[in-house]
């Protein structure tokens, strides 16, 4: 019996965390989205994790402070849990 291939998942569109805060569009086809800022409604045409995150915390006027201690950008969102 042959062993299946590792069913290796790549993660060629990394779940940042900014997408809880955007709504995406659609796909540009080379990995990036168009987004729109959930709170502030901003348009992105072509939405960079790093972009959108950076409107996150600098630029964006409708999110609150709560918000914004949830984004976890840096983390995976599958590592280990550290909670403890
Ligand atoms: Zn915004």
């Amino acid at each position: 019996m042959e062993k299946e291939s590792e069913t290796h998942i790549k993660s060629g569109r990394p779940q940042s965390g900014v997408w809880k805060y955007f709504d995406r569009g659609e796909s540009k086809g080379d990995g990036h989205w168009k987004g729109t800022c959930k709170y502030c409604k901003k348009f992105y045409p072509c939405a960079k994790p790093n972009a959108l995150y950076a409107h996150l915390v600098n630029n964006c006027k409708d999110i609150s402070k709560d918000n914004l201690n949830d984004i976890s950008i840096d983390k995976p969102l599958t590592g280990k849990s550290v909670i403890t």
